[in-house]
């Protein structure tokens, strides 16, 4: 089978690399010429664990290749995956989808002969009809199916999620475009992870539903603790008492400075958006997006209060920028909302993170990078914990606080406990939804 698969970020790159591995024939393409040098160099432009290996084992293989020329990699295939950005439009929240029509069109423009047209992008309901009308007019003659193919994985484990799904969900109007779609996905099928085959409607809802949920549950969890902290209940034990109920289960069940990422914040907006333009309010995703933001100013009063009332003049040191660990992905992080009002409040910010620097540099102005978290703590005033990457959860707590001003900490993802920081010789310790000293 010939994919073309346009747009090579996380999701794109990480589909056509998997895609090659099952035994296809995939051109990836970018707009982006710097992003294709690269990986024509075998470099990976975006930090996920495993890829490049895979990536230069199919190119070796002589399955995987890159080009800017979305002509040629349309020429002669029989499926074109979408797989640009969908990011919030400004100023109204809908799902920008100005990258998705314009890829439509030009592969419209360039088919030449029969292939699938599929979106991988997250995309509101409606938008692939829409994809096929665009494509008819800019393209009369184009043979083609439409198919909604939204995806599930997590970056930071990408690979595993791809080859390893929970579901396939494909979205087709025709049996003609379900075979292509079965045929892309037969290594995972004769390994009987469970394809869901449904209209396009109901595929493009599916992942805007799913990920709305998942929100939820951060959100709901974070608000529990927000309730454990005034009435000296444990989130911790709270979580894990809920989880293992298995109506309800463990994951996305952990409290935390709220959900952020390139997905949770622009796909509950945009759902929010889409119930409000069909007159069927999605009021818990709207009270999810005003709760979440709230959570995230509330982290802010808590390290002021861990500081005194104030930053002014205080050495902060941030573990962690990225929005989770094992990503270089900083889009919608907490730390961009925390780590500017730590910086706007007068403090001297050092952040640590292993994959954020590349990204962060641009985005937190004013913040010292170092690459060491002893080294950052050095006369701190408080340490904050943002992003439980591995590097921070196995810290020596005795020589941070022996390295540190006034040894105080804020653990926004309850990596720590109470005890242990005491032991370690702190002074004050905050965490989200436990007993705090301050
Ligand atoms: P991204 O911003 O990392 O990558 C998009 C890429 O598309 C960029 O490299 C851009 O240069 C390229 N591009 C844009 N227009 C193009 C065109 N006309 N021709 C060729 N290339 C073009 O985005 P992403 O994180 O990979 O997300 C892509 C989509 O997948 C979004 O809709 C997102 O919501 C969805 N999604 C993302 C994740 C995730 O974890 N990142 C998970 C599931 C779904």
């Amino acid at each position: 089978m010939r994919i073309a698969m346009i747009g090579t970020g996380y999701v794109g790159l990480v589909s056509g690399v998997c895609f090659s591995d099952f035994g296809h024939e995939v051109i990836c393409v970018d707009k982006n010429p710097a992003k294709i040098e690269m990986l024509e160099r075998g470099e990976v432009p975006i930090y996920e664990p495993g890829l490049d290996a895979l990536m230069v084992k199919n190119v070796e293989a002589g399955r995987l290749t890159f080009t800017t020329d979305l002509a040629k990699a349309v020429d002669g295939a029989e499926a074109v995956f979408i797989a640009v950005g969908t990011p919030t439009r400004r100023g109204d929240g809908h799902a920008d989808l100005t990258y998705v029509m314009a890829a439509a069109e030009e592969i419209a423009q360039n088919l030449t002969g029969y292939a699938v047209i599929v979106t991988k992008s997250t995309v509101p309901v409606g938008t692939n009809r829409k994809v096929k009308q665009v494509m008819a007019k800019a393209n009369p003659e184009a043979d083609f199916d439409v198919a909604s193919n939204p995806e599930f994985l997590r970056e930071g484990a990408a690979i595993e999620d791809f080859m390893k799904p929970d579901r396939v969900v494909v979205g087709v109007q025709n049996e003609r475009a379900a075979d292509v779609m079965a045929e892309i996905y037969r290594p995972l099928f004769l390994r009987e992870f469970p394809i869901v085959t449904t209209d396009l409607e109901s595929a493009e809802m599916i992942k805007y539903a799913a990920n709305a949920f998942l929100a939820t549950k951060i959100t709901f969890i974070n608000e529990i603790a927000r309730l454990c902290e005034k009435v000296g209940a444990d989130i911790k034990q709270v979580s894990k008492g809920m989880g293992l109920d298995g109506r309800i289960g463990n994951k996305f069940l952990h409290a935390g400075p709220g959900y952020g990422g390139s997905c949770f914040p622009k796909d509950t907006m945009a759902l929010a958006r889409t119930g409000q333009d069909y007159a069927a309010p999605m009021q818990i995703v709207e009270t999810v997006i005003k709760v979440n933001d709230e959570i995230k100013r509330r982290m802010i009063d808590k390290l002021q209060d861990l500081l005194g009332g104030s930053f002014n003049g205080k050495t902060i040191a941030v573990f962690g920028v990225t929005f989770k660990p094992n990503t270089d992905d900083m889009r919608d992080a907490p730390a961009l909302t925390i780590v500017p009002a730590l910086v706007g409040g007068g403090a001297k910010v050092r952040t640590v993170d292993p994959q954020g620097k590349r990204e962060g540099e641009a985005l937190l102005p004013g913040v010292q990078w170092e690459d060491d978290p002893y080294k950052a703590a050095r006369g701190a005033d408080a340490v904050v914990i943002l992003t439980e990457w591995n590097e921070f959860r196995a810290l020596d707590l005795k020589r941070l606080a022996k390295k540190m001003e006034t040894p105080r900490m804020a653990d926004l993802r309850n990596v720590y406990s109470l005890r242990d920081a005491k032991r370690a010789g702190f002074e004050a310790y905050v965490s989200v939804g436990r007993d705090e000293l301050t």
